[in-house]
């Protein structure tokens, strides 16, 4: 069943203990879409600048994503840079360009309107409330994530969109500064009331909470010994969480439970390496492996 997801491709300068890049292929879309398309078709609403070349559009080929709702605009692609501490848990936003992003208005491809899954990437709140709307039926999911950047700048349009949308998933420090609350039991209480039933807080090295009126699902994450650069790791996971839901067509607790872990290995095989280089070379095998791991790591006796 096809999965439409809306954000930002970008290209992203990063800095980790592991290393640096100045420019390499980023966005919350990108890694979403990639992630998502080992469960799913894909279809992608983005913008490009006239940087962004056959060569960095090669890793939407060969899979299961459609790109004819990536427009090209002249100018600048989507510029993002950031830096982490010493323990990657903590990231400084070095610069955020919005570049053609400044001036989108996204218009569907006809066969992107009837999409049963979608997802709001990251990006300007008006933007995605504005895709949402070109959806002819209510989606049988949608999901949104943001960041402290829209919860700062534009919390009257987030707010007005929180109200369409079935799931949130975002990280811990903008579960708080949403809801106002630190308690995140307490803060998910105050975004059932934005409009969502069901809130996904990406936890990092943590793992991740799933709250809903059935109650509460934890996942871990994957021990690494060597993680590398955790860009993108929340959208990996949201691709693979959507991807797989999409994928079986099924919104039970046990497949929103599965969806949680497929969610993880994904965003742990992203932040392996840097940027998109982990996911670019992913294979399913891996996929289902390092989730059969997943059980196993949790898997305990009464
Ligand atoms: P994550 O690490 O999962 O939060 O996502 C990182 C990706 O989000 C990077 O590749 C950036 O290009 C992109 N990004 C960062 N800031 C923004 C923003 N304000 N709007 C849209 N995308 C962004």
């Amino acid at each position: 069943m096809s999965l439409l997801v809306v954000g930002s491709v970008a290209f992203d300068a990063l800095e980790s203990p592991y290393g640096k890049v100045d420019r390499t292929l980023g966005g919350a879309a990108t890694y979403f879409a990639v992630a998502a398309s080992f469960f799913t078709a894909v279809s992608l609403v983005g913008i490009v600048g006239d940087d962004f070349t056959p060569e960095d559009e090669k890793i939407f080929r060969g899979r299961n994503i459609d790109t004819d709702g990536l427009e090209r605009a002249e100018g600048k692609t989507f510029f993002w840079a950031g830096r982490y501490s010493q323990n990657l848990n903590e990231r400084v936003t070095l610069a955020t360009e919005l570049n053609v992003f400044a001036e989108f208005k996204p218009r569907l491809p006809q066969q992107y309107r009837t999409s049963k899954y979608v997802f709001l990437a990251n990006i300007a709140p008006d933007l995605q409330r504005d895709v949402l709307h070109q959806v002819k039926k209510r989606p049988k999911i949608a999901a949104l994530d943001t960041m402290n950047y829209w919860i700062e700048r534009s919390n009257t349009e987030l707010r007005e969109t929180l109200k369409h949308v079935d799931i949130l998933m975002i990280n811990d420090s903008e579960t708080r500064e949403l809801s106002s609350e630190h308690n995140l039991l307490r803060a998910a209480k105050n975004i059932f009331k934005m409009g969502p039933t069901t809130l996904v807080v990406k936890r990092g090295e943590y793992g991740a909470m799933m709250v809903d009126k059935r109650g509460i699902f934890c996942v871990p994450a994957f021990p690494l010994e060597e993680p590398h650069d955790p860009t993108g790791a929340g959208d990996s996971f949201a691709g693979g969480f959507m991807g797989y839901l999409a994928g079986c067509e099924d919104k039970s607790d046990a497949s929103l439970r599965r969806a949680m872990v497929y969610g993880s290995v994904l965003g742990s095989f992203t932040v392996e390496k840097f940027g998109l280089d982990r996911l670019r070379h992913l294979k399913r095998s891996e996929i289902h492996a390092r989730a059969r791991h997943f059980a196993k790591l949790t898997q305990f006796k009464l």
